[in-house]
């Protein structure tokens, strides 16, 4: 495992909101973070089918044009009923003209579901891939996931994306119903982080 050795780590992310997140977790270990969107790096097409592999495509890009030890991530919800869609496109399944609409993809999951008729409970998993990528090619890669099931109707409105129709295992409550400090605490980022910060930063 290749420890993070520097000060300054880039942020393959044009999000203000996930380089904040980062910034405040890595601070303990004397790390600053700058993220790709104020370099003006481009952002790669994310071609892959697999979350390793996006992640890879944007932590390498970033590491190669910037010279800089690079971080990105990649998240999605897969689903086993439905073969593990929407998976990679999460997001995609959200996008419309007008931006994002989560509640059409959430209307969406629920309904190819019902087509198919799967059992319940309606098993899913949120996962998280971060990858740590050197400008010499070399990459750390860590995984985390969240278990549970998809549930209808929709509960909640706290946090964001699918969290509504996302209920973790181990409670009876949703993402959408579970306050910041404690989805923090268990989720797939969350899980994710904890083995990065083992495996390069301590
Ligand atoms: P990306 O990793 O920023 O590309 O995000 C992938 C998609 O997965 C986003 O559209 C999010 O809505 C969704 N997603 C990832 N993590 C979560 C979560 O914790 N709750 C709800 N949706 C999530």
């Amino acid at each position: 495992m290749r420890k993070f050795e520097g000060t300054t780590l880039l942020v393959a992310t044009h999000n203000a909101g996930k380089l904040s997140e980062i910034e405040a977790l890595l601070k303990p270990f004397g790390v600053s973070v700058v993220s790709a969107g104020s370099l003006g790096l481009p952002e790669p097409a994310e071609t892959e089918d697999n979350f390793i592999g996006n992640a890879r495509i944007k932590a390498h890009a970033a590491a190669q044009a910037a010279g800089l030890i690079t971080l990105a991530d990649d998240s999605g919800i897969c689903v086993d009923g439905l073969g593990g869609a929407p998976g990679v496109y999460t997001a995609d399944w959200a996008e419309t003209p007008n931006g994002r609409d989560f509640e059409m993809a959430m209307k969406r999951t629920w309904r190819e579901l019902e087509e198919v008729g799967a059992p319940h409970p309606r098993s899913a998993r949120f996962c998280c891939t971060l990858v740590m990528a050197w400008p010499d090619g070399h990459d750390e890669v860590f995984d985390g996931t969240m278990p549970g099931q998809v549930i209808w109707p929709m509960r909640g409105n706290l946090g964001h994306g699918y969290d509504p129709i996302f209920q973790p295992d181990g409670f009876d409550i949703t993402f959408g119903e579970m306050d910041a400090g404690l989805k923090n605490e268990i989720s797939h980022r969350s899980d994710a982080f904890r083995k990065l910060v083992a495996g390069c930063f301590t």
